[in-house]
């Protein structure tokens, strides 16, 4: 049962808001659809490959319009459209190429007359061209003559099959780079907290899954720099190829680090231990897989991509079956993390069904995974928040019950005062203190006088009551130098520091005939109540032991000479003689 927190309220609010958010960047990745001219290859793009690397730029009289290139990886492949006729409004032509893993790309726009305008980019070198967004644009320079087609040149492109591009306007494509390098920002700052929440948790609270939380969320962050190119604004030498490579093998990565903050937050009970181990081969899987993948520049990299893809969904389904078992056995962190893994999930999924090509600016189904990162580490950071706080309640609540506990330990049920062992405790303090000074400390025994007949008259219950009045007296002497107590029956107790002499008689009479003047009528009619008191009074180091046993000479001396008076001891005089010490009879001090 997971108890309600102050801050259960928070999460319900924040997660429709994040909803919102991710909503709006979709709508607002969705809204540009109409901009922008997907090129795949076989639709409209047509296809030349040769098995060498081409020596000269010279476009080759040849192209194939079906079925998929062959034999490109060590040689050229070469992909050309035609553009479609120049807009009303007479805006240039821009084309997207995503960054890929290849040697050199060279873009040349024909026209009408004949004409041909040549850019490119090599791997280590994308000059201009590159865009926030892992893109590259190569506008059609503008002439009096329209463009009427475009031919891609690649040396040593790994996967013809990976390859994305679109033709889009050029004032679209501004748009289209600040948009998208907006929400990527947005996306990674998002991360970025993640990280360092997650970070500073696993250091404050040592708990193993906020360090793999705070792992997985920076090597999302390190993928979403790469993916996107931002780091080529530090190291430009770093584009193309080589990002592309380090690309693959942090999200395979970042795939492993989640499953295991998933699998390793959820209890051990709560999860079959083969099941457990299931998602974790998988994901063994997933990073071994993403070395050779992430190596690679030629062979099969797309058969093993999409073994990868079907690892990856296998893993993502084990995982699920982790979280929904744990779920059923109640285990509060399967909760948080059904919410937190389910968009991941459904993105993930999504992509495989939904064409996200013209998507978010051109981002693609790589925004909408840095979203939904953004969105996991967001919801496990709220979620791991609010676990904390309620293990704190539940902790303070537990201090305090325990302090409540040895507070009344140290109390007297019947009236309320400190008992024996608490009044010891305080002495124990005041004597140290006192002694520090070099004040002179004294110990009252008070004895309630015939009380036994009280009891055998009124009844039990009415000498409770005399007690409870009695001991409200005596507490209102209580004080941070001044500790009281009931010890026991009959008898109490009361501390006295910094008094001596005449002037500690004078004190504990005055507390005698305070408890005498108190009235019990309702209990015990008019009848009065008095008490003796023996004093042990110390100017030296004295240990509650011996006060005690003075203090007791001292009382039963009062008792002996009549009752209802106050006898004082020093404790020095016992050394030397056996001098009962100066009596003083209540009644002279009335
Ligand atoms: P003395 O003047 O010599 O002190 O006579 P006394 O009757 O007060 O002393 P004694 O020791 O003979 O009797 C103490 C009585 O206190 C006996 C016991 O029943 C009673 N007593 C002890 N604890 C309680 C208590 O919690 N409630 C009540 N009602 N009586 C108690
Ligand atoms: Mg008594
Ligand atoms: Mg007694």
């Amino acid at each position: 049962m997971v108890c309600e927190s102050p801050h259960s309220g928070f999460l319900a609010k924040a997660l429709p808001a994040l909803g919102l958010l991710l909503a709006a960047i979709a709508w607002l990745g969705l809204a540009d659809r109409a901009g922008a001219e997907v090129l795949r290859i076989g639709r409209p793009l047509c296809h030349s490959v040769s098995r060498s690397v081409s020596r000269g730029d010279a476009i080759p009289s040849h192209f194939v319009c079906s079925g998929a290139p062959e034999n490109y990886q060590k040689g050229t492949l070469w992909l050309q459209a035609p553009l479609p006729p120049a807009t009303d409004e007479g805006d240039d032509l821009s084309l997207i190429v995503h960054s890929s893993r290849f040697d050199r790309l060279v873009v040349t726009f024909s026209y009408a007359d004949g004409a041909v305008e040549r850019q490119h980019v090599r791997s280590g070198d994308f000059g201009t061209h590159w865009r926030a967004g892992g893109q590259l644009a190569f506008r059609a320079p503008h002439r009096d003559v329209a463009p009427v087609g475009v031919t891609m040149r690649f040396d040593k492109v790994a996967s013809a099959g990976l390859l994305r591009m679109r033709l889009v306007g050029r004032g679209e494509e501004s748009t289209q780079t600040t948009g998208l390098a907006t929400s990527i920002g947005a996306a990674l700052v998002l991360l970025l907290a993640g990280a360092i929440y997650n970070a500073s948790m696993a250091i404050a609270v040592r708990r193993q899954f906020s360090a793999w939380q705070a792992a997985w969320a920076t090597c999302m962050i390190l993928w979403g720099g790469f993916w996107s190119q931002l780091h080529l604004f530090f190291f430009p030498g770093l584009a193309g190829a080589i990002s592309a490579q380090i690309c693959t093998g942090l999200s395979c990565l970042a795939i492993s680090l989640a499953t295991l903050s998933a699998v390793t937050a959820l209890e051990g009970g709560s999860v079959s231990p083969w099941l457990r181990r299931t998602a974790l081969w998988l994901t063994a899987g997933v990073a071994l897989l993403g070395v050779p993948l992430s190596l690679m520049r030629s062979g099969p990299i797309e058969a093993l991509g999409a073994v990868l893809g079907i690892l990856v969904l296998a893993n993502l389904v084990a995982v699920a079956f982790c979280i929904g078992q744990a779920w059923r056995r109640g285990s509060p962190e399967a909760r948080s993390f059904a919410g937190a893994w389910s968009v991941p999930m459904l993105v993930l999924a999504s992509t495989e069904f939904i064409d996200t090509d013209r998507m978010f600016w051109g981002g693609g189904s790589q925004i909408l995974v840095l979203f939904a990162a953004a969105w996991q580490t967001l919801w496990l950071s709220i979620a791991a928040s609010r676990s904390h706080a309620r293990l704190r309640i539940e902790r303070d609540t537990a201090r305090r019950a325990e302090a409540q506990a040895q507070e009344l330990a140290r109390r007297d049920a019947l009236t309320g005062l400190p008992n024996r062992r608490g009044f010891i405790e305080k002495v124990g303090t005041v004597l140290e203190r006192s002694q520090g000074r070099g004040e002179t400390t004294a110990l009252l025994l008070i004895d309630v006088d015939w009380f036994k007949s009280i009891n055998d008259i009124y009844g039990h219950d009415a000498g409770d009551i005399v007690l409870i009045a009695i001991a409200r007296q005596i507490a209102l002497y209580e004080g941070e130098n001044c500790p009281v107590a009931r010890l026991g029956g009959e008898e109490f107790a009361v501390m006295v520091s910094g008094l001596e002499g005449f002037e500690l008689v004078r004190f504990a009479d005055r507390l005698r005939q305070d408890i005498g003047g108190c009235r019990h009528g309702e209990v015990i009619g008019h009848r009065k109540v008095t008490v003796s008191i023996g004093i042990a009074e110390a100017s030296t180091a004295a240990e509650f032991r011996s006060l005690y046993r003075l203090a007791d000479e001292a009382l039963y001396e009062a008792k002996r000479l009549g009752r209802d008076q106050v006898a004082i001891r020093l404790l020095e005089d016992r050394a030397s003689t056996d001098d009962p010490g100066q009596i003083l009879h209540g009644s002279e001090h009335r």
